[in-house]
Parts: structure tokens; C-alpha cells; sequence
């Protein structure tokens, strides 16, 4: 049967790369075996979530192509797939696990705060429960609450048991009852915390797989443990190990983590973003780096993913997104530079991206090329250094001559007969026309600038 594979994000923050990994790795799964992706919105934590967030979460996830089968917009059998929209879900559940005596009141302070403050599979868990509520008898403990005492639910846990975690990553992986302690499952207000409400929702949806990163690895005994206590069957797991930032720690939302969002702003194509993300844990097994994401799909297989942590490495990004764009039409990289190339006093964005569109490795990268031309930079230490040269005055006179009079020959030519060294004579011209002794070959930076600028610049720069 094929798998039914979810992807659950808490629209917290920005989409980055270590959970947009996630959701790739559940879509390559789903694709590469005729499976469903499922796409639910864990947004129990109202305080941390909202509407524009999930829109933009969405958004990346289409950016890069994983379109999903059924999700919050586009519906399915087993909706709705908003998490602060099945609370009734949660409830029943709930209902359940106190008629089978699986759940009890806690009434100490600390769990009632705790339970507020506690929401999602985030890794932040408190200690150990080791309070006495478990032993309070069920009619004392309705008593109390009818009373009006504030409380929160915990789950009992078998101390006696040991759970086996059967991870398709990491192998069989133990867990004695006794160190996971009671856990909280459900606020005063009986709305669910994370572990709840995940069980109760991989069931519901019917999910025979889960793929999530495995910092959620410590949780999933307890998702285990109320799964046969709900008497549903448990998917199967894999836990992919999380991505590395250069700080060799995880990415991480908190610790400014690249977002799919950024990535987007800065010109890079998807399928490469797709296909760096595919390589970090996973390898074609025919050695193949350059994939296209049809080309992921068929090759992609859980058993490839590595159990040790991968890094990500923006210079293969980089590199792969060159490749991407050169696999491109012209025309489509053309079209794709031009929507980041600005209007130059000389040539639109549209001839600009014409000039540089087969120079840049990401389609952004043409704004750092013309910086200096639509308006000159402050000159730094190197454009200091050219314009102090010996060469500098006769080769910003001899250059604006020649631009004065344009049809009587070129730039080169010009500063050529006039016996200058041209290892010098340019970066003093480009020096003076932008600000920086490096940058664009000349004639594309005549042509960029236009005759009547480049002259306006150059008469400034020898009154100074
Ligand atoms: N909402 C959880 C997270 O964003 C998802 C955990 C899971 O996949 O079960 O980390």
C-alpha cells in the first residue's frame, strides 16, 4: 500500500532550510511511491501562530514545487487539516483515555504552568514528573476540579515497559518507561499539547509514515504509548537527522537560519534549492549531483538517507544553482536576471540582463555586479590606491576625450596610443566612473552608463 506522509509545521516563523528538508524529503517519498502528502498546520499554540504566517509557509512549499494532496486550502478526506480546528478531535480523544483511566488531573502549580507555557515537539521538555496526583482517587480528583482547583491532564506511563522506537534511519531505538515519566497531555482548558495532539492526528489521517526530523525522536514513545492507548495502529518512523549550520549546531529558526523566503528573494532558482536540500542526507545512489526534481522523485529512497548529520554548505548551493541556470533556455535566464537587474542611466534591466545573464551563478547576483554604475560608491581603499597611481590623470583625461568623441575610436585604443599601462589606465577610469577599481569590462560599463554620464562622471572626477 502507499504511503500516507505528512509534513506538520507550527506556522511559527519563516520556512528555512532545515524544515523545508523535511517537507521535501515526506513530497520525494509520497511521489517516488504513488503515495499522499498531507500538509497539517500544528497551530495549537494560538499565541505563536497566525493566518499570515501558514499563508507564507504555504507559499514557500509551492515556490518549491512540493505541491501536496490535501492540506488546510485544498481540503481531502480526513480535514480539516488546521490543528485549532479539531479541537473536537482532541477532546474525544481526551474523553477516552479518562474512561480507560489513562489520563489523571494534576493538580500541582508547576504542571498547570507548565502546561501553558509547554505547546509543541520543540525539544524543550521539562524534568521528570515525580508529583503525587497519579495517586489521588478518581472522586477526590472530580471533587477538587468541580471545586474549581486548577489542573492539568498527564498521561500514566507504564514504568514497568520498555518502547522500541523501529526508525527506518536510525534502527530499533530503546526507551525505558521509567525515565519518560508521566507527561503532560492535555491544558486546564483540555485543549491538547503537542504530543496529543499529533497521536490523535497521524491516526485520524490515517499516516503510515512519519518523516520529521530527529530532534522529535525522544518524543515519539510517547506517541507510541497513546497511540495503543487510543487503540490505533502506530505509522512507521523516520527520523532524519537534523541539518547543520557552519556553527556545526542545527539550523534553526532561533539562530537565524536561511529562509526558503530569502533564498527566493536573492534569485535563486527552486529546483536547485530542492536539489541541494535532497543531498543533504540523501545520495543518488548513481552518484548523480545535478538532479532535476522529476529526477529526485523516481531516484529517491529512504534507505539512502544517511543517519549521521549532514551540513549545509551555502557554496554548494551556489554552485548547484550555476548549474541549474545553465540548464535553463536563454531566454528563461534572461528573463529571470532581468527581474533582478535594475534600469542603468545607459540600458534597461531588460539589455542589462541580456549583458550579464550567462555571468551570474543566482540571478540577484547582478545587482552586486552593477553596484557603482546607477550611482557611484564612495571610492574604497582600492580605487584610492588606482587613482593615486602615476597613470590615473593622464588616463582619465585621455578617457574623456575619447567618450566626448565617441565615433572616433575606443576606449582601449585611445589609452593605448597614448603609451599608458593598461593594467593601470582602467581600474583608474573605472575607479573614477563607479567607485570601484574592479567590476564590469569596460565597454559593458561605457554601454551600461552611457556616453553622457560617463563623461558628467569623469569631469567631476578630475575636478576633484
Ligand atoms: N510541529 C512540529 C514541528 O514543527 C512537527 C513535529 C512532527 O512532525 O511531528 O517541529
Amino acid at each position: 500500500m502507499p504511503d500516507r506522509v505528512r509534513f506538520s509545521p507550527a506556522p511559527s516563523g519563516e520556512l528555512h532550510l532545515g524544515g523545508a528538508r523535511t517537507a521535501l524529503f515526506n513530497y520525494l517519498l509520497a511521489r517516488s511511491g504513488g503515495g499522499t502528502f498531507v500538509v497539517r498546520i500544528e497551530d495549537t499554540d494560538a499565541a505563536r501562530s497566525d493566518l499570515s504566517r501558514e499563508r507564507g509557509l504555504l507559499g514557500d512549499l509551492a515556490w518549491l514545487g512540493l505541491s501536496w494532496n490535501e492540506g488546510p486550502d485544498v481540503g481531502g478526506p480526513f480535514g480539516p487539516y488546521r490543528q485549532s480546528e479539531r479541537t473536537a478531535h482532541y477532546a474525544e480523544a481526551l474523553g477516552r483515555l479518562e474512561a480507560a483511566g489513562r489520563v489523571y488531573r494534576c493538580f500541582c502549580a508547576a504542571a498547570t504552568l507548565e502546561a501553558g507555557r509547554h505547546t509543541d515537539g520543540d525539544g524543550r521538555r521539562p524534568p521528570r514528573y515525580r508529583g503525587g496526583c497519579r495517586s489521588i482517587d478518581s472522586a477526590e480528583s472530580r471533587r477538587r476540579a468541580e471545586a474549581g482547583e486548577p489542573f492539568a491532564w498527564r498521561f500514566a506511563v507504564d514504568p514497568e515497559r520498555e518502547w522500541v522506537v523501529r526508525d527506518v534511519i536510525h534502527g530499533d531505538v530503546r526507551f525505558a518507561g521509567s525515565d519518560i515519566g508521566d507527561f503532560l497531555v492535555a491544558r486546564p482548558d483540555a485543549t491538547p499539547l503537542y504530543d496529543l495532539a499529533c497521536a490523535v492526528d497521524d491516526a485520524a489521517m490515517r499516516i503510515t509514515l512519519v518523516i520529521r526530523g530527529d530532534d522529535h525522536l525522544s518524543n515519539t514513545p510517547r506517541h507510541l504509548m497513546l497511540l495503543e492507548a487510543l487503540g490505533a495502529t502506530a505509522p512507521n518512523y523516520a527520523h532524519a537527522p537534523l541539518v547543520l549550520g557552519a556553527d556545526g549546531r542545527p539550523l534553526s529558526k532561533s539562530r537565524g537560519a536561511e529562509s526558503i523566503a530569502s533564498l527566493r528573494e536573492q534569485g535563486y532558482l527552486p529546483a536547485a534549492v530542492v536539489n541541494h536540500l535532497a543531498l543533504l542526507g540523501w545520495s543518488d545512489p548513481a552518484g548523480r549531483e545535478v538532479l532535476g526534481t522529476d529526477e529526485l522523485a523516481e531516484a529517491f529512497d529512504l534507505a539512502r538517507v544517511s543517519s549521521s548529520a549532514p551540513a549545509h554548505d551555502p557554496a554548494r548551493l551556489r554552485w548547484l544553482n550555476k548549474r541549474h541556470m545553465a540548464l535553463l533556455p536563454r531566454e528563461d535566464r534572461v528573463a529571470l536576471v532581468a527581474e533582478h537587474a535594475p534600469d542603468l542611466p545607459g540600458a534597461g534591466s531588460r539589455a542589462v540582463a541580456e549583458a550579464l545573464a550567462d555571468e551570474v551563478e543566482v540571478a540577484g547576483d547582478v545587482r552586486g555586479l552593477v553596484s557603482g554604475v546607477a550611482e557611484p560608491l564612495a571610492p574604497d581603499e582600492e580605487a584610492l590606491a588606482a587613482l593615486a597611481s602615476p597613470a590615473a590623470l593622464p588616463a582619465l583625461e585621455v578617457a574623456l576625450e575619447a567618450l566626448r568623441a565617441p565615433e572616433t575610436g575606443d576606449l582601449r585604443d585611445a589609452l593605448r596610443s597614448a603609451g599608458l599601462p593598461l593594467r593601470e589606465a582602467f581600474p583608474a577610469v573605472r575607479a573614477a566612473l563607479t567607485g570601484r577599481a574592479h567590476g564590469l569590462p569596460a565597454a559593458t560599463l561605457l554601454t551600461f552608463l552611457g556616453n553622457a554620464e560617463a563623461v558628467r562622471r569623469l569631469e567631476r572626477a578630475l575636478r576633484a
